[in-house]
């Protein structure tokens, strides 16, 4: 089975908010709360209706909402670091979760002792930190800006997101995306 439709909702101010189910989306835009920045293939059907499915909401209005920390998963971290092995920068299938401080030096679950790792770089590793193994990270780990890192079910969304969270990070004008909307 097909993993279900999901949408992006972005708040206002572009900032991506939250990940959505088709029908929930459907419904912000039936009550005119958001309105669509990108359309998809998908499709839903109903008894009655056929109804386009968007890829990429955004709010009408101003979202207000409290700061909650990210949970941090394998995934999410993942997702963070682009699939991509923060020692050698090799982009890998099957990522493997790299402790900077290994866990028998004490080191812990977070997100700023844990990275992607390949499994070439992990073994180098092993149980040394990456000085001792004379290794270096690309980038130093830190928490996600996003909570949503944690609601993204499967690369491919985040890829096809990606453009927004860059934008949000403010890696692109934002002026950009308010044109690609007229
Ligand atoms: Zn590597």
């Amino acid at each position: 089975m097909e993993p279900e439709h999901r949408v992006l909702l972005l708040n206002a101010t572009y900032e991506p908010l939250a990940v959505l189910s088709g029908r929930r989306a459907l419904k912000l835009l039936f009550h005119n709360k958001a309105h669509v920045v990108e359309q998809s293939n998908k499709v839903m059907s109903t008894v009655k209706v056929r109804l386009k499915l968007p890829s990429v909401i955004q709010a009408e209005y101003f979202i207000r909402r409290p700061y909650k920390k990210p949970k941090f998963s394998k995934k999410a971290v993942f997702l963070r670091d682009n699939y991509s092995c923060q020692y050698c920068g090799k982009s890998v299938h099957k990522p493997t979760l790299d402790h900077i401080l290994p866990r028998c030096r004490g080191g812990v679950n977070s997100w700023t002792n844990v990275v992607t790792a390949c499994h070439a770089c992990n073994n180098k590793k092993g149980n040394k930190i990456p000085k001792e193994a004379g290794m270096k990270l690309l980038s130093s780990p830190e928490e996600p800006r996003f909570l949503i890192y944690t609601e993204i079910s499967t690369p491919g969304n985040y890829e096809k997101w990606r453009k927004y969270f860059d934008a949000y990070s403010g890696a692109q004008p934002q002026e950009e995306f308010a044109s690609a909307r007229a």
